[in-house]
């Protein structure tokens, strides 16, 4: 089969990295912070079990302390993450569900994250249900004064599979949801897991073909995995689960990327959790080897994103939107730098 036309002709598909170094003009670090908040899924509001494979404990950093403010998260972390070199930031609101609270208080930590010092832009995590009109409001608000990711957890396209993990909201939800952000400029990005109970390739590409023909800009691809203490853990020990293998994943992996619109960027390709936390697969224990494999999986076949595509919805090269040349963004993305080698400022 012919290869489409690529904005990026040494890669077989677009890395979040690589479409950040073209935007800021430098490597960029995503940041996660904590607001403390809870989940809709966990609190009641939409059920209290939680998703099937969701531990809560991996959602957080590792150098996060139970009550600490924001500007203190954040320090921390680029003092973290910073070792590596990084300077800029994406700081990203990542524990739990973003918007489950007051649009005051996400105004607030928001406000207080995008005022760090490093910080370029900002990134929250939440549910298609979390996102009402006041909600959309505050997200709308940061999007005009910076780059501003929406994170938006739908993880299959089937709503039989969405119940049997106990996700508690449908797909239609989910697209009700990105038609709504982006009708105000929001930038989103969908989370996918390939693998759940009941998922092979059949199911893995129905998603891929539903999130093309939907138009997001992003994705973040993840494979299940079996963490203790979670609903699929006890199903995993009954014998009622079996997570795919590495090849499994790596087949399932490439189909996705292949049915993606060229310019979809994406953000992950692999997902990650503590060691002590993981069950199962072994193999996802490494995750730059699961991202290798699926990477020499697409050269072996000769393959990249974007040559199954069937939709006829574009994606602007590397995900790109008008916001990309708006000065007031750039000049923070390229500004305010902290010095890490003099360590964190107070
Ligand atoms: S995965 Fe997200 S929505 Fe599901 S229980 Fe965990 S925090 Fe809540």
């Amino acid at each position: 089969m012919p290869l489409s036309p690529q904005t990026e002709p040494l890669r077989r598909y677009n890395p979040l990295g690589d479409h950040l170094r073209k935007v800021f003009g430098g490597p960029v670090r995503k940041l996660p912070f904590s607001a403390g908040l809870t989940c809709p899924n966990r609190d009641g509001t939409r059920g209290t079990g939680g998703c099937f494979y969701c531990s809560g404990k991996d959602l957080v950093p590792s150098w996060f302390v139970p009550g600490e403010d924001v500007p203190t998260q954040l320090r921390r972390g680029m003092e973290a993450l910073g070792r590596g070199g990084a300077r800029m930031f994406i700081a990203y609101l990542q524990d739990h569900t973003g918007t489950h609270c007051a649009p005051e208080r996400l105004e607030q930590v928001l406000a207080e994250a995008l005022s760090a010092p490093g910080v370029v832009g900002l990134s929250v995590g939440t549910r298609p249900d979390c996102l009402g009109s006041p909600v959309l409001d505050v997200l709308e608000s940061f999007a005009r004064r910076t780059r501003l990711w929406l994170e938006i957890g739908l993880q299959s396209s089937s709503d039989s599979t969405l119940l049997s993990v106990g996700r508690n909201h449908t797909a239609a939800e989910f697209a009700d949801a990105v038609r709504a952000a982006r009708a105000r400029g929001i930038e989103t990005v969908a989370h996918v897991i390939l693998g759940l109970p009941g998922e092979g390739r059949a199911e893995t590409d129905a998603t891929a073909g539903f999130l093309a023909t939907l138009g997001v800009p992003g994705v973040k691809i993840h494979n299940i995995m079996v963490l203790r203490g979670t609903r699929l853990h006890e199903m995993s020990e009954r014998g009622e689960f079996v997570p795919p293998t590495a090849e499994e994943y790596r087949d399932m992996a490439v189909r996705f990327l292949e049915r993606l619109p060229p310019g979809v960027v994406i953000h992950r390709l692999a997902a990650e959790a503590p060691t002590d936390l993981l069950a199962a697969p072994a193999w996802a224990r490494d995750k730059s080897a699961v991202i290798r494999a699926v990477e020499r999986e697409l050269e072996r076949r000769d393959t990249r994103q974007s040559v199954r595509w069937l939709g006829s919805r574009s994606i602007p090269p590397g995900g790109t939107t008008d916001r990309e040349t708006s000065p007031s963004w750039r000049k923070r993305g390229q500004g305010e730098l902290p010095d890490l080698a003099k360590g964190p400022s107070a």
